[in-house]
């Protein structure tokens, strides 16, 4: 009942002439996969791949936007802007966004407000450190995160959240969640979710898993059963692997 979700975030790679080339050949090659897919290039990509994409079954996402519409908020992007491109899906609270740039909860959850409100769509991000994971705190840091960015969110308007488990251990390591530990913690998201919007809206959430995802490991993630997409980083900067990733069957 849930639709497959495969998305590639591009990160800080490629130029605006590789990036519409590497969008064109998944245009071309990912024609008629009946999962939901979606790729977020670099903001200065956003307008050539969003271009190519036209007419395809790719939706165009952004990797990050501001907390505000417009004004004073130099270096930032508004979700005007990325609409304004044909941006259609926004990630949120992505791990290095956390980590390296300091994002809270709370400016995530204005974000979260603020891209609903603008009609995007949202794929939050949660997720443990390894510290946090050996310390047994995977639960309690995942259920905050998710408390404190889906806070004043109305049942309604997750119907457009996708919710990413990526533990950061996992991410650009090559070292994977196995799909018992990642399968365990989407559980304790989905359990989470049905304690805040009931059973329904847990029942209908999409979460996807992101860590070191590729072809030879996707079809054992995806094969669990709260396990619905997946956020792929390096893997989906080549058509040869972010292919078979997004066909997987
Ligand atoms: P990775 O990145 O697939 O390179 O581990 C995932 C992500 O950061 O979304």
């Amino acid at each position: 009942m849930r639709t497959p979700f495969i998305a590639g975030n591009w990160k800080m790679h490629m130029n605006r002439a590789e990036a519409g080339a590497l969008a064109q050949a998944m245009k071309n090659e990912l024609a008629g996969v009946p999962h939901k897919l979606m790729v977020a290039p670099p903001f200065t990509a956003l307008e050539t791949v969003g271009a190519v994409l036209q007419g395809s079954n790719i939706l165009l996402g952004a990797q990050n936007m501001a907390p505000a519409t417009s004004g004073a908020h130099t270096g930032e992007i508004s979700p005007l802007m990325l609409k304004d491109l044909g941006v259609s899906v926004v990630i949120l609270g992505h791990s290095e966004r956390r980590h390296s740039y300091g994002e809270s909860d709370a400016l995530i959850n204005q974000k979260v407000h603020l891209a609903l409100q603008e009609g995007l769509e949202v794929i939050l991000c949660v997720g443990e450190t390894l510290e946090e994971r050996e310390a047994n705190r995977v639960d309690e840091v995942v259920e905050t995160q998710m408390r404190e960015g889906l806070k004043g969110i109305t049942a309604d308007q997750l119907d457009k959240v996708t919710i990413a488990y990526e533990p950061v251990w996992a991410i650009g390591t090559g070292k994977t969640a196995t799909p018992d530990d990642a399968d365990a913690v989407h559980k304790t998201i989905r359990d989470f979710v049905a304690t805040l919007y009931g059973a329904d809206e847990a029942g209908k959430m999409v979460i996807q898993y992101g860590g070191s995802v590729k072809p030879d490991n996707v079809k054992g993630l995806m094969g669990r059963d709260n396990i619905d997409g997946a956020l792929v980083g390096g893997a989906s900067l080549k058509t040869e692997t972010f292919v078979p990733i997004a066909q997987f069957d």
